[in-house]
């Protein structure tokens, strides 16, 4: 895998448009920066990653409740959160032929362009958020944005949650949904978007039980990484964010890391918030956001910790992750290693000939492998061999081949992605067999 690192980035982005995972948004009309589009694959592996953080993030747990807010905030959201003023990265601008511009704290020297070697301006504070206008009438009391984090949903319905369902601290609010940030460098592919999907979480504890809870959270989400989504645990690392990198609100913020072709970079942002946004909230609208603690009635701003993280990114990491080639008998073969929770089809279920006479058990197989797994059924698509290859491609774990000895004999062939091994099962044993060899 070390040695394949070279062009991984450009190998995946390849896969993920010929086989449907990823496409450049509006591609016919020269598409925009930072913009992609979801294929049918694509669409399959996020519903996996966004049910699994759900799963272990909430469902899992008995003191963390969902939420959707609008993607839509008025400005009076954004001046309390502090983002109109401070959700700003240094912008600086090449003064030499390229005039191309640059994230200020992602260069290694802010003398000389990167790109051209001409001289760089002095670095400028350039605010992320899309702003818009509702309604008809394009005034300041109509100036809205577009959410750059779903954090601030969470925020201002506290008290709706608090009043509305039998929560008590410590509890957490999640959300999952679309942000939109106007960076200034997109890149990477899909790693850093200009609309993307976070998935956030919200816990609210007592003030002083703050640095307990944030350290459970770094390390429930760093497992989660690797014993849920099957990420390389060598991969994946911790890093403490230094004062002068951290957010404005965050006391102490904890990045977990993956090793990605360019480097080491953020995967997920484990921040301590504070009472920051509680308070002021309370300070911007003028209403009691406190919790009286039921058993002592004290009454206090809770403090927040907050795991955040972009499904966007998370699909990047598993595909860079899980991208393997290998030399079968001359020939390349590519396979996509996904974690089964992960993979967007779980079994492919083949007939070797389009004779109808395999169409009716492989249909029948299908049925009933299809009330348990993700099952995509292929009787197109050439040769067994290269149907095989395609779904390795896609990162299929398994696949279930019905031939002409299935109607004499009642049994199929299972074949594994990663060592492409054959093993003959009698139909009736199938679903138990695959139990077992997914288990
Ligand atoms: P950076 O400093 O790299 O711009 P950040 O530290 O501001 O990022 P956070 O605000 O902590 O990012 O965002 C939480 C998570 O949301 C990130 O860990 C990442 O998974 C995801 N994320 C943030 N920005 C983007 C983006 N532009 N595209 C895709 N995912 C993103």
């Amino acid at each position: 895998m070390i040695g394949q690192q070279a062009g991984l980035m450009e190998k995946v982005t390849a896969l993920c448009k010929r086989r449907g995972f990823v496409y450049p948004s509006s591609e016919i009309y020269g598409g925009l920066g930072g913009l992609y589009d979801y294929g049918p694959y694509g669409v399959a592996m996020r519903r996996n990653i966004r049910g699994l953080w759900w799963r272990h993030v909430v469902d899992l747990r008995d003191d963390v409740v969902g939420l959707e807010a609008t993607i839509l905030g008025p400005e009076a959201v954004w001046a309390a959160s502090g983002h109109t003023v401070n959700f700003t990265d240094p912008l600086v601008e090449c003064r030499g032929d390229c005039k191309q511009r640059f994230r200020a704290d992602h260069l290694e020297s802010t003398e000389r362009c990167p790109a051209c070697g001409g001289p760089l301006s002095e670095p400028r504070r350039f605010n992320m958020m899309f702003k818009t206008h509702v309604g008809p009438v394009e005034d300041t009391a109509s100036i809205a944005y577009l959410r750059p984090e779903t954090a601030q949903g969470m925020f201002v319905n506290f008290k709706n949650v608090l009043n509305s369902m039998r929560v008590r601290v410590p509890f957490g609010i999640a959300q999952q949904g679309r942000s939109f940030r106007n960076e200034i460098t997109h890149g990477n592919f899909i790693f850093r978007l200009r609309e993307f999907e976070q998935m956030e979480m919200e816990f609210f504890v007592q003030p002083g039980e703050d640095e307990r809870w944030h350290a459970f959270w770094i390390e429930e989400r760093l497992r989660w990484y690797s014993e849920v989504v099957g990420i390389r645990p060598e991969r994946l690392r911790l890093r403490e964010h230094a004062d002068e990198e951290r957010a404005h609100y965050a006391k102490a913020s904890t990045d977990i890391e993956y090793e990605y072709p360019f480097g080491w970079g953020e995967l997920e942002g484990i921040a301590n918030r504070t009472d920051f946004d509680l308070r002021t909230h309370q300070e911007h609208s003028g209403q009691d956001l406190t919790y009286q603690d039921p058993e002592t009635s004290e009454r206090y701003l809770p403090y927040v910790v907050e795991p955040a993280v972009g499904v966007d990114r998370i699909m990047i990491t598993c595909l860079l992750d899980a991208y393997d080639e290998e030399e079968v008998k001359g020939e390349t073969r590519v396979v996509l290693r996904l974690h089964r929770d992960v993979a967007p089809v779980q079994v492919a279920v083949m007939p070797l000939s389009k004779k109808d006479d395999l169409i009716g058990p492989a249909r029948e197989v299908q049925r009933v492998l299809q009330a348990v797994y993700r099952v995509e059924y292929d009787q197109t698509g050439g040769n067994i061999g290269r149907r095989y290859r395609r779904q390795d491609e896609i990162g299929t774990p398994f696949c279930v081949t019905i031939d002409f000895e299935t109607l004499e004999d009642r049994a199929v062939t299972i074949r594994e992605r990663d060592s492409m091994a054959q093993e003959r099962v009698p139909v009736t044993g199938l679903l138990d067999r695959l139990r077992e060899r997914f288990a």
